[in-house]
């Protein structure tokens, strides 16, 4: 019998410590019929996704693809078949045991354009950033999260788009979080996808707090969703971050220009309200 030893998932930068925290927007299953092993990929959450897959453990199986295998999500996929490990000797028994990564979104080599992005909320509010680029809480340097900003706000705000795009990702069905890291995997969250290859997203949203769905155009300034404390969160924040895919898949925020009632700024600043 094949051995399934192991399958790690790990995602996108829901939370607030990394990007490559845990959940289940692509999960990956296989079957095994005659010594031949099929990889399936559901990705309820997403239409756009990069997958990392590796076999660590391969025994007497011929992969369809070379491994490891990078691989985009396009579409909502529902048991998807992507790989197929072939049994190479009927003689022989088979074992195999993999692992899997994946980031919201595609590499792009289009150049990032230097875009003024308007204020993820209402202009008749007005929000503290309690964290910025390089924050000492959990957008340390060297992290996915390094250019990402916390914006306090209370629970039940109107999140804006900042940006005109296409939303590739969202979930709004947990209603956990907290100040744990125990709570990293819970955060609801939008991804949208912008015409230069950048992406924003927007973390933290409310339990049912998205008003958008997959695929929808978005202009700036449209109410996509609801602010809120779910995933790894001490108050309620929107975590908001601009980013482009690596490749092999990996995020890569970074710095951007707002415009603010204080005029468009390099970068929002821990302790500022705008
Ligand atoms: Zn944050």
């Amino acid at each position: 019998m094949p051995l399934l030893s192991a399958l790690i998932g790990a995602a996108l930068t829901r939370t607030h410590a990394s990007a490559q925290g845990l959940d289940e927007a692509i999960k990956i299953s296989t079957d095994s019929q005659d010594g031949s092993v099929r990889f399936f990929v559901t990705s309820h959450r997403t239409i756009e996704a990069s997958v990392l897959l590796r076999c660590d453990l391969l025994q007497n199986l011929s992969p369809s693809h070379p491994l490891p295998y990078t691989f985009l999500v396009t579409r909502d996929y529902n048991n998807y078949e992507v790989l197929r490990l072939t049994q190479a000797d009927k003689q022989i028994p088979t074992r195999f045991g993999y692992h899997f990564m994946f980031v919201m979104g595609s590499a792009s080599s289009r150049s990032t354009v230097d875009h003024v992005y308007s204020l993820p909320y209402p202009a008749s509010m007005h929000c503290e950033i309690g964290q910025s680029y390089f924050g000492t809480k959990s957008h340390q340097a060297g992290t996915a999260d390094q250019y990402a900003v916390d914006i306090t706000m209370p629970v039940g705000t109107p999140v804006l788009a900042a940006r005109a795009g296409t939303v590739i990702a969202y979930r709004d069905d947990s209603n956990s979080g907290g100040n744990s890291e125990s709570f990293k995997e819970c955060c609801n969250y939008i991804h949208i996808k912008h015409d230069d290859g950048t992406y924003a997203a927007y973390v933290h949203l409310k339990q049912g707090g998205v008003a958008v769905r997959l695929g929808q155009p978005v202009n700036a300034g449209t109410v996509i969703g609801y602010s809120g404390q779910t995933g790894w969160a001490t108050c309620p924040h929107l975590h908001f971050m601009i980013y482009r895919v690596g490749n092999p898949p990996q995020v890569q925020t970074i710095p951007f220009r707002m415009a603010t009632p204080k005029g468009i700024v390099k970068q929002l600043l821990q302790g500022e309200i705008y």
